[in-house]
């Protein structure tokens, strides 16, 4: 009788189709997506704008791609820009985790699916879903790569040569984004012990995120913030001997401050520095000895992960996911994919970056 009863309300065929498209199960060929990214000045966000909307054209999408220059209110445009012209889903990574409720809320009244890339949206019940890398992961392996350019780990996890006790200190990322903090907390969950021993020594004594974050992960604040740590700690004679580095852009930075301070000669050897992203100037830095390691994420797979989300929300399917349980946004627990982040060194760079065609060889130069 119920099974009657709704198909005589839906009546003509028309009707039914009108029902699936707004179930999310109908045609969804040509279907706007709108992609906000955060900024063009660090190369990961060029890949892996250019991976998310190549992937959804050539599934039939059209795609709106935006860039904010780390500004808020610009990608708020952007945002509100996008619902208007009619966005069946939004993939954003956001500046701000936290700032752009209201056009989430907007979206959610239109029934626009939403899902965060790379950065999860906090304090918000309107996001779907999470695709990212394994953060606090990433932590880790900065850490870890840390202990072993200091020799302190080998690479296969044994106890290193090295004894210490090293100088180190300890840089993050940007307050806002939610990243930052699982990078910081992993690392530390790492370097805790060592410092609790004093075989690793913070010189500066700045070990708390809120002290050592760097505001929208900018390379220019930690290249000031390593030359006042060289000025007004280290000018007495001790030397730095690794530096925990969240992001290749602010390891950039750091290295060079060290250089205008001595740094970076046979005598007197650059730090271990770290990093993150793989970034092509830091990749080329690592092969010529200077930067020590970084993270490589491959954007490649993020977008891949990111578009069949996209493209099975829209189809009104359920993506697949990894992981429900890390990802609270201060609202909900955002259901997220985890991609593995893999550790890139001189030791390993050509297997890793080259063989698998994400950079040639000749761009490495
Ligand atoms: C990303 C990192 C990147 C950083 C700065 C973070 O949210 O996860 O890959 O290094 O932003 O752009």
């Amino acid at each position: 009788l119920a099974l009657a009863s709704v198909m005589t309300a839906c009546g003509s065929s028309e009707k039914t189709a009108d029902v699936q498209a707004s179930a999310g199960t109908g045609d969804t060929s040509g279907a706007l997506v709108g992609v906000t990214m955060p900024t063009k000045s660090s190369e990961r966000w060029i890949h892996d704008g250019d991976n998310v909307k190549a992937s959804l054209e050539k599934l039939g999408y059209k795609v709106d791609l935006q860039y904010a220059e780390n500004d808020i209110p610009t990608q708020v445009n952007q945002l509100e820009n996008q619902i208007t012209k009619g966005a069946k889903l939004l993939i954003i990574a956001s500046i701000d985790g936290t700032a752009i409720t209201t056009q989430l809320q907007e979206a959610a009244d239109k029934k626009i699916p939403v899902i965060a890339y790379d950065r999860l949206i906090r304090n918000s019940p309107n996001v779907d879903y999470y695709a990212t890398f394994d953060n606090f992961k990433v932590g880790v392996q900065q850490a870890t790569s840390l202990l072993v350019g200091l020799k302190l780990k080998t690479a296969d996890g044994a106890d290193g040569e090295a004894k210490g006790p090293f100088n180190i200190e300890l840089f993050a990322g940007s307050p806002d984004d939610n990243n930052a903090t699982f990078f910081f907390n992993g690392a530390l969950s790492v370097l805790k012990p060592y410092i609790d021993k004093g075989t690793l020594k913070v010189q500066s004594g700045q070990t708390d995120f809120k002290t050592v974050a760097i505001l929208r992960w900018d390379p220019a604040t930690a290249q000031k913030r390593m030359e006042d740590l060289l000025t007004k700690t280290y000018s007495g004679g001790k030397k730095v001997d690794g530096v925990l580095s969240p992001y290749d852009g602010l390891s950039i930075g750091i290295l060079s401050a060290l250089k205008s301070n001595g740094y970076g000669t046979s005598s007197q050897p650059y730090p271990v520095v770290t990093g993150q992203d793989a970034e092509l100037a830091s990749v080329k830095s690592i092969i010529a000895g200077e930067q020590y390691s970084t993270i490589h994420k491959d954007t490649r797979q993020l977008a891949d992960v990111t578009v069949k989300m996209a493209d099975t929300v829209l189809k009104g399917g359920r993506p697949e996911v990894n992981n429900t349980k890390d990802y609270d946004n201060g609202n909900k627990v955002v259901p997220s994919y985890l991609l593995d982040p893999v550790i890139v060194d001189k030791s390993n760079y050509q297997k890793i970056i080259v063989d698998s065609g994400y950079y040639t060889q000749a761009q490495l130069g």
